[in-house]
């Protein structure tokens, strides 16, 4: 694939007139749809794009988004922040993680409350700062809560790789990686989902290629295009989406050819294959325990696994969501996100 420039991946997405004209091819086409198209954008990222650009008021009434778990943070269950927390509180550790997950609130706060209180929690820009941070505290213990899906885990392989390479053994890691195509999987496995076409995440696809998408499509017969985050990305691909199901097919397919392959970065993959293995089980916020969705650290690298340091000292209880709570009936399209009656009240990310 030639050097992408950073202009490429935007210019001419957001061009208003090519978003009017594809509303417009949107809107004849659905007029022969049998049924309502209720598309799931799996990424956060996509529905930012969707709210920013009101896209959602240009499209008929038959198509619907059905926004899914495709953010790292959102889906990370209280238990797993309660564990970050307890990291943080022992003596001499610095707790380091990505900045967003920093006002996440866990069963006794959120990181930024614990920071408050004194406990040394930094956020960082990307994982490789946590390298420095621990070259230049050789007598802390400095743990990265590693986040993210197959998008960011080849940055923690990377960082890993680094700490083992330059020999510094005061870097542990406290993984929480997470994988898309088994959230897909526990979001259809709910036989009310009303999840009939996905648009697949684009960041997470440009690392594992479109091909991890194939058996959504041959499984629960549902078109997936994967899409770019522009304007005109997501309209081009929910008018593949609905010319697939108007002409009564079931394909994979990559609007998103700019960047990504069928095959993806494989020079990634082999990176996390290295240093990662699958996790049997991880609890996601709203979906509860899903088999198979996570990563942890191969046992020849236990040496860098805060879970197993610490064990004795991370709490286990797995918090439930809260009562009121409407995360998994939203994720799988039986409710809408405005349903929620305890948002801004109950539930807050913002420090109480
Ligand atoms: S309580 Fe409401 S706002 Fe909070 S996570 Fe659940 S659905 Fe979202």
């Amino acid at each position: 694939m030639p050097e992408l420039q950073l202009k490429q991946l935007y210019d001419g997405f957001r061009d208003p007139r090519t978003v009017a004209e594809l509303a417009s091819q949107i809107k004849q086409l659905a007029a022969k749809l049998e049924e309502p198209v209720n598309v799931m954008e799996v990424c956060g990222g996509h529905t930012h794009t969707i709210m920013k650009y009101g896209l959602l008021q240009l499209l008929p009434d038959n198509i619907e988004f059905i926004h899914g778990p495709g953010c790292p943070v959102c889906i990370m269950p209280k238990e797993r922040i309660d564990q970050a927390a307890a990291l943080a509180q022992i003596p001499d550790v610095i707790l380091v993680t990505l900045g967003d997950m920093i006002r996440v609130p866990g069963s006794e706060g959120s990181l930024a409350q614990f920071r408050a209180k004194g406990c040394d929690i930094r956020p960082i820009y990307m994982p490789l700062d946590a390298l420095k941070i621990a070259q230049e505290n050789p007598d802390k213990t400095v743990v990265y809560f590693a986040i993210g899906f197959e998008t960011s885990t080849p940055m923690t392989a990377v960082l890993l790789e680094q700490a083992e390479k330059l020999g510094i053994n005061n870097l542990l890691f406290h993984i929480n990686h997470v994988l898309v195509p088994p959230a897909i999987d526990a979001v259809m496995a709910d036989p009310e989902t009303r999840v009939n076409a996905f648009i697949g995440p684009s960041h997470v696809s440009v690392i594992t290629g479109s091909q991890i998408y194939q058996p959504t499509v041959d499984n629960y017969h549902t078109p997936v295009v994967v899409s770019g985050f522009e304007p005109v990305d997501v309209m081009q691909s929910i008018l593949s989406i609905v010319k697939q199901k108007v002409e009564g097919r079931c394909e994979l397919e990559n609007q998103y050819e700019r960047a990504v392959s069928y095959k993806g970065n494989e020079a990634a993959q082999q990176k996390v294959n290295q240093y990662f293995t699958v996790r049997p089980s991880f609890r996601w916020r709203g979906l509860g325990p899903i088999p198979n969705s996570a990563l942890m650290l191969k046992p020849e690298y236990r040496h860098r696994d805060a879970e197993l340091k610490y064990g004795e000292r991370l709490p286990v209880k797995e918090i439930d969501d809260h009562k009121a709570c409407q995360c998994g009936d939203i994720l799988r399209g039986k409710a809408k996100p405005q349903d929620c009656k305890v948002f801004g009240r109950g539930c807050t990310p913002k420090p109480r």
